[in-house]
């Protein structure tokens, strides 16, 4: 899509400066198409230059992670934290532990977060950081001196009032504990508010393990409920069978969809009787299994292996492993097989073409930015209860995460609307959380 005469040469500015960053640069560009009208009606934004302010970094690090593996060999790993926009509160956003994770990574989803925080609502600002470590086939005190290698270097950086890091793909409940015992250790502070995701046992939150996929399958609820439709009868596809999508999953089946098929790096499971989502969360967390050892407990379900989960039939479709795993060849499926609803439960896990595509088919798409930001939202009420030595009920968490998600789809669709693109929940999500950021901006000076 073109941009809007303005917006072409900060993109152009944006790739020239951080070359070789592919994902980075389709984040800043997606923003872009959606903020056109925006910089018509307020020409305040470009003469102040704060899309090009947003689009760099307020501080971006990059460390050594030495460690050594239960042999004795030693290892380097690369850390990064990009601490990417303050305007709002301290920088918020995961911590990604896999091997593609490289510059431009931490990039994209540090773009991405500053606008998906500043649609919760909650004075959050935006970062993202992680390591090139690949976690899998480690042993728990391999991945124990991992993250105190790497919290070793990073907690420098750190501060309840500073940035707050949380989990993402392969950063769990274990990780966030080594993470945190070592910042404890390293600063001789109890702060419980410098990282979230943490276990119940030392200022964990009630509701952050399930956040990210209930929030998903709130907001999904919320878009079917805009066209009269409900998640009963509805067959579901769910991408990924890590902490998104066990939850979203769950979440769905208690509001009355069945979800036939997830998967993870490796391949598919379809189960037309519906997904039995406790065998999945067992296979996965505890016994750190494949996917594939699901049909070993359920004998009427079927393996798939390197083929794209896209092609089971169904009507709501939640992408909730990693970035572009769905292209346009899948929305083509998807388009064919009747799916009326996509939200992305993992982030940019759709490509431009495919999102375009359902769009013009009048499929509702949720994009991440609004769908998946009930796990940092339930991170910035995890902060609220460590400042106030507070802990919160499941049940008062859960009203919470619920009305934040309806909230955040009232807000994309009514700006959507404003700015003539009704139903158009990525222009409304863009635009919403750019005109946030942007207000707060102008009104902090030029910083
Ligand atoms: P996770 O627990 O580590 O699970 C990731 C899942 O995706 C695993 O099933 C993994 O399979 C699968 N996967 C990874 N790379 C894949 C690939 N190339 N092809 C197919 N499957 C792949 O991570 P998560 O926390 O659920 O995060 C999933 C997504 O949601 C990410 O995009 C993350 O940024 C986003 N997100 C997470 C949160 C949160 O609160 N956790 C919040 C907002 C957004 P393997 O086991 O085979 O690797």
């Amino acid at each position: 899509m073109v941009l809007h005469e303005r917006l072409e040469p900060v993109y152009a500015n944006v790739v020239e400066r951080n070359r070789g960053e592919n994902e980075f640069h389709q984040a800043v560009h997606e923003v872009l198409e959606s903020i056109g009208p925006v910089i018509e009606k307020h020409p305040e934004y470009a003469e102040q230059k704060i899309i090009e302010r947003i689009c760099e970094p307020e501080r971006q690090i990059t460390f050594r992670v030495p460690w050594e593996d239960d042999r004795g060999e030693v290892h380097i790993n690369r850390g990064f934290r990009v601490e990417f926009n303050s305007a709002l509160g301290p920088y918020k956003g995961g911590l990604r532990f896999h091997p593609s994770v490289y510059q431009g990574t931490v990039k994209f989803l540090g773009f991405e977060q500053i606008f998906k925080n500043a649609l919760t609502g909650l004075p959050i600002g935006g970062g993202k950081g992680g390591a090139d470590f690949d976690p899998k086939g480690r042993s728990d005190r391999e991945v124990m001196r991992f993250c105190q290698s790497f919290m070793t270097e990073l907690h420098r950086h750190l501060g309840e009032y500073t940035d707050v890091p949380a989990g993402d793909i392969g950063v769990g409940g274990r990780e966030i504990g080594y993470l945190f015992g070592q910042y404890k250790r390293i600063t001789n502070r109890y702060e419980s508010g410098v990282l979230t995701g943490k276990h119940l046992s030392f200022g964990g939150a009630r509701v952050r393990t399930e956040a990210t996929g209930y929030g998903c399958a709130y907001f999904v609820r919320e878009m079917l409920a805009a066209r009269g439709r409900s998640f009963n009868g509805m067959q579901v596809v769910v991408s990924g069978s890590g902490n998104v999508a066990c939850y979203a999953m769950e979440k769905v089946h208690q509001l009355g969809g069945t979800v036939v098929a997830c998967s993870d790096s490796s391949g598919y499971v379809y189960d037309e009787n519906g997904i039995d989502v406790e065998l999945v969360k067992r296979l996965k967390e505890v016994e750190r299994a494949r996917i594939g050892d699901y049909v070993e407990h359920r004998p009427a379900a079927k393996f798939v292996a390197d083929r794209s989960i896209w092609e089971v039939p169904c009507q709501v479709a939640l992408p909730s492993a990693t970035q572009n795993e769905l292209d346009a060849a899948d929305a083509a499926q998807l388009i064919a097989s009747g799916c009326i609803a996509v939200g992305e439960g993992a982030n940019m896990p759709t490509t431009p073409d495919a999102v375009r595509m359902f769009q013009e088919a009048g499929v509702a798409f949720g994009p991440g930015k609004a769908a998946n930001a009930a796990g940092v939202a339930t991170s910035a009420l995890e902060m609220q209860q460590n400042a106030s030595r507070d802990s919160w009920s499941f049940e008062f968490t859960e009203q919470r995460l619920e009305q934040i998600m309806k909230d955040i789809h009232a807000r994309c669709y009514a700006t959507a609307d404003e700015y003539g693109m009704a139903g158009n929940y990525v222009a409304g999500a863009n635009i919403n959380g750019f005109t946030n950021v942007a207000d707060a901006m102008l009104r902090l000076g030029l910083i």
